[in-house]
């Protein structure tokens, strides 16, 4: 029997791939690259994906052990898939067999064999329509049911009884006994209602529509930059609509908190297709769902966030990513990829287009429309006869703050709500305030185990560090000099919150931050409020930012945004800029006209001037001249290697081993900066330095990467430190 062996992508931090011989007595057919296998590694059992089968393998007899089980007997991914996920380790320079892990849903990673399940639906039945309440009087829980059932003009899926709270099995199962309810299986056709818009497009909308759809079949990328509220939703819908006549599949990506339950009703109310949707707020078992219906075409729409675009698609049409500018598409920790540029590469594997649309295009995006990779389609109106909001600072200096509000916002503010209009409050920190401090001897509460402060939450009376979540009571007395004059410096959305509640006595006032919208389902419960009510206050952070179409909000307001415009990271005036842009473009987006007041320290400042007096775009052209120059992203390539540990020392024998590894011959066409301590030198306890490379070229420094990543793992002083690796790194912190 000719010999054979299975290269193996293993779930493991090590960059390899490792050799296993196929269970014993078995066929070389049995085995085909995608399957997903059991092996044991070291001491434990591990999830594996085969990469290739080869004739020969640089292992002994004795090294070399069969693997533990086969666990599908067709591949689960498809070359193409793989092809995508291989490209991404080497790109990022991150364990193949981690990718695997990530781009899998947890419960499809070691599953046999997993499969979609078609839910059951249920309905009423005519009998069950006919009854009345009081014919259900003496079993309170069958009218519970009946109730609920009564609500749809369709089939629906038992999740509907979950929130009752109760055991609804048996009263629905008498129901159906007494044919009162029909039992059915889910079809994976549509068959719900769809609704046409009452409006046709306009003409800008009409050619970003057209240009798309034009593209099918072949690789091309969009930018779609329109402003806030200029129907770029609406070039998705109908986009998607042509897409998925012709049989294919869309996959749309959305940052985290833009992926509401109303977005999801938009969506399915206009197109008729299977959709499934998929967001850290599901379970296992649901996002395992969606990913395997994507990838069985039982689904033709997958609505997701970040780690969707792994999503394998069975026929694919179209890709999707709506605020691409939003850093959240880049993953922070771990495996630290771009979804948005994974995207991209799909698309282009696929040999399909991509629309990546935004207010405020992040300056890679426009500069790789200036090189001509991506196709700008320009909204440049609001629809519907709503205009542009009117932006304004006020000038805070000299002027008589009441607890950072001033009197032309407060005013302002007043008349608004007067008029029956809603106000959003802008704070770009949320807590009361960003320190504690003591009026006796300019004691600030630090965090012990971050270069940070404690951020003071006054309601819950701790002081907390947002960067390790460690927290203590707020003191009564300064531990430094013991008097009892401790003061909150500064301003968070809960000072601004009962600033305002204290003025407006009689007006509702909503917060929205990552405090207040903690558990599951708090943001759309805040968000049917602002729908329904009339004079309202939001108070909130960047959080209010993203997405939401508030039709009665007319006014915004921003109490703080001084400290973003004096930042050492180079990023932070473009995120500055798109910050204010997006938050102003909640004002006014129907028929009442907006209004946007920055207060400021510094009405001078050259960003707030530019952006405001000549817009964004221009705003951006200026930062992109700023970023040659100075030989930056997007015109320059860089990777960030993070180190930290507990002690300092271990960090730095480290480093002097790293730094002898870079030699002049091994770093042409590279530049080293650092190794230096990182802005955050201490954060949970651990030290972090870091070293950047640089280079003009992106080919020279994967290279360099290539040779010295594999030295780097091998080094004995490695063990004591965690290192990782940041291709094209959003944040330097
Ligand atoms: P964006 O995604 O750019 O913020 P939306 O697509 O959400 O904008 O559109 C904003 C509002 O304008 C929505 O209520 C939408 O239904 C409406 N709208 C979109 N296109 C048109 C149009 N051509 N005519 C009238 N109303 C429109
Ligand atoms: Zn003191
Ligand atoms: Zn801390």
């Amino acid at each position: 029997m000719p010999k054979f062996y299975l290269n193996i992508a293993v779930d493991t931090p090590l960059h390899r791939i490792f050799d296993y011989l196929p269970i014993a007595h078995s066929n070389r057919d049995t085995y085909a690259i995608g399957q997903r296998v059991i092996v044991s590694f070291g001491r434990q059992q591990k999830t594996g994906v085969i990469l290739a089968i080869s004739s020969e393998t640089t292992l002994s007899n004795k090294q070399l052990k069969p693997i533990s089980e086969l666990l599908d007997n067709k591949p689960l991914l498809c070359e193409q898939d793989i092809a995508l996920y291989k490209w991404a380790s080497d790109y990022y320079h991150h364990p193949i067999g981690e990718v695997f892990a990530q781009a899998l849903p947890k419960q499809v990673r070691s599953t046999k064999s997993p499969t979609v399940t078609l839910a059951t639906l249920y309905s009423l039945s005519k009998e069950g329509d006919d009854l009345h309440e009081s014919d259900l009087k003496r079993s309170p829980r069958q009218a519970a049911l009946w109730k609920q059932l009564q609500q749809f003009n369709n089939p629906v899926a038992s999740d509907v009884f979950a929130e009752l709270g109760w055991d609804w099995r048996s009263p629905l199962k008498s129901m159906v006994e007494k044919s009162w309810v029909t039992v059915s299986q889910e079809h994976v056709a549509a068959t719900h209602q769809i609704q046409s818009p009452s409006f046709t497009p306009n003409p800008a909308q009409q050619t970003a529509i057209d240009a798309i759809a034009h593209a099918q079949d072949c690789f091309q990328t969009f930018l779609l930059d329109g402003v806030t509220g200029s129907g770029k939703t609406e070039v998705y819908l109908q986009t998607i609509q042509k897409i998925i006549t012709t049989g294919k599949q869309v996959l749309i990506l959305l940052p985290e908190i833009t992926l509401t339950p109303q977005l999801a009703k938009r969506f399915k109310q206009r197109l008729a297709a299977q959709m499934v949707i998929s967001h850290s707020g599901l379970n296992d078992t649901q996002r395992a769902q969606a990913w395997l219906r994507l990838k069985e075409g039982f689904a033709s729409i997958l609505l997701g966030t970040r780690s969707a675009v792994f999503t394998p698609m069975k026929n694919p049409g179209l890709i999707i990513l709506d605020e691409e500018h939003d850093s959240s598409f880049k993953q922070q920790e771990g495996f630290r990829y771009s979804a948005r540029d994974i995207a991209i590469m799909r698309a282009r594997n696929y040999g399909i287009p991509i629309v990546l649309g935004t207010a405020t295009p992040s300056l890679e995006s426009l500069y790789n429309v200036q090189t001509q990779r991506f196709t700008q389609l320009v909204l440049t109106e609001r629809t519907a006869g709503a205009s542009q909001p009117d932006i304004r600072l006020i000038d805070c200096r000299n002027q008589q703050l009441n607890n950072h509000l001033s009197k032309p916002l407060i005013k302002a503010i007043t008349k608004t709500l007067e008029r029956g209009e809603q106000v959003i409050l802008f704070v770009n920190r949320r807590g009361f305030a960003p320190v504690m401090m003591c009026h006796g001897c300019g004691w600030v509460g630090q965090c012990r185990r971050c270069d940070s402060r404690m951020v003071v939450h006054k309601h819950i009376n701790l002081l907390r560090c947002h960067h390790c979540g460690d927290e203590h009571a707020i003191p009564t007395n300064c531990p430094d000099c013991q008097q009892p004059e401790l003061f909150p410096l500064g301003l968070g959305t809960q000072r601004i919150e009962e600033t305002l509640s204290t003025l407006f006595p009689h007006t509702p006032i909503t917060r929205i931050d990552r405090d207040s919208t903690r558990r599951k389902d708090a943001m759309q419960t805040v968000i049917d409020k602002v729908h329904e009510g009339d004079a309202q206050i939001l108070v909130g952070t960047q959080m209010l930012a993203k997405g939401h179409h508030f039709p009665n909000v007319t006014l915004v307001g921003m109490a703080d945004i001084d400290a973003g415009l004096f930042s050492c990271d180079f990023r932070a005036s473009e995120r500055m800029a798109q910050l204010i842009t997006q938050v102003s473009g909640r004002a006014g987006r129907e028929q009442k006209a907006g209004r946007v007041l920055i207060q400021t320290h510094h009405p001078d400042h050259p960003l707030l001037n530019t952006l405001i007096q000549r817009g964004y775009s221009n705003f951006a052209a200026d930062a992109l001249s700023e970023r040659q120059q100075a030989q930056l992203p997007p015109y320059h390539y860089q990777a960030l290697l993070r180190v930290n540990a507990i002690d300092e020392n271990d960090i730095l024998s480290f480093l002097n081993e790293v730094m002898q590894l870079i030699t002049p011959s091994s770093q042409q066409d590279i530049n080293v900066l650092g190794p230096v301590p990182a802005p955050m030198l201490k954060r949970a306890g651990r030290f972090r330095y870091q070293i950047l490379f640089e280079s003009a070229q992106r080919k020279p420094l994967h290279q360099f990467l290539r040779t010295i990543l594999p030295a780097i793992e091998k080094l004995k002083t490695a063990r004591r430190i965690r290192w990782s690796i940041d291709i094209d790194p959003v944040d330097l912190y």
